[in-house]
């Protein structure tokens, strides 16, 4: 377990907002989490890392969830708190002899985004297409990351994304080629229905890597 010291808490919506955090010698592969919670508080959760494998500091974004426990304290730490930091875990990670040479389709929904923006950023050459499925627009967390040609946000409370409806309606409307590497991020039913539709369409199971968050 280590301690990070927090430099700056950035809020992107009310209920959502990213930490970020002294780096020290933490060294973690582009789509792994850490645990994350507040120093000697045995209360953790699990977090993507946000930022990139080159960055000197260390970010996590955060959806407070309704009666949620970690997820609501940790939006009330301040610049200078240290919070405990274990890991890093995971192995949602990229391929390193595909990263130049393959087509991905990265899929996410809410804060699922995360470590795709990670991956982006340590990646930034990489071709890829990103469908980033929320309820309302203003759930398209710094959309300025990504090139704006390579992102679709799909919002399904609304019509004022790319796409009016779910990533798994976007999907079913526009498939995707067989040859494609293909990441799926955030809530489970996406992650279970997304699946069942690209294996349908003909992508193979070993191209398809997922991350289930809840
Ligand atoms: C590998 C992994 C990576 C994760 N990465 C992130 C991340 O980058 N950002 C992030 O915000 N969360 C992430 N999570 C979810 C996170 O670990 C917590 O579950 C979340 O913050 C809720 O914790 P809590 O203590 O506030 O709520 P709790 O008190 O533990 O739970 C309250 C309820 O909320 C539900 N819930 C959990 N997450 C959500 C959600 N996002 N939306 C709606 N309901 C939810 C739980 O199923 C539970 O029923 C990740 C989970 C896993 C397993």
């Amino acid at each position: 377990m280590r301690s990070h010291k927090v430099i700056e808490v950035r809020s992107l919506t009310p209920s959502t907002y990213i930490i970020k955090m002294e780096k020290n010698d933490f060294l973690f592969k582009t789509g792994q989490y850490i645990t994350l919670g507040f120093s000697g508080n045995i209360d953790r959760r699990e977090y993507s890392i946000y930022s990139s494998e080159q960055d000197d500091f260390l970010e996590v974004l955060i959806k407070e969830v309704d009666e949620g426990l970690v997820s609501k304290k940790l939006k009330r730490c301040k610049p200078g708190d240290h919070l405990d930091v274990d890991g890093p875990f995971g192995h949602f990670s990229l391929q390193e002899n595909e990263i130049d040479k393959k087509k991905f389709l990265f899929i996410a929904t809410g804060t699922g985004i995360s470590p795709i923006h990670s991956f982006i950023a340590t990646h930034p050459n990489m071709d890829y297409r990103l469908l980033h499925g929320v309820r309302i627009e203003e759930e398209a967390y710094e959309r300025e990351s990504y090139r704006n040609e390579n992102y679709i946000l799909c919002t399904s409370r609304e019509s004022t994304g790319d796409f009016h409806g779910r990533v798994t309606d976007y999907l079913k409307q526009n498939p995707v080629s067989s040859d494609t590497v293909c990441y799926l991020c955030g809530n489970c039913h996406m992650i279970y229905e997304a699946y069942d539709i690209l294996e349908k369409q003909g992508v193979s199971l070993g191209p398809i890597h997922t991350e289930v968050y809840f």
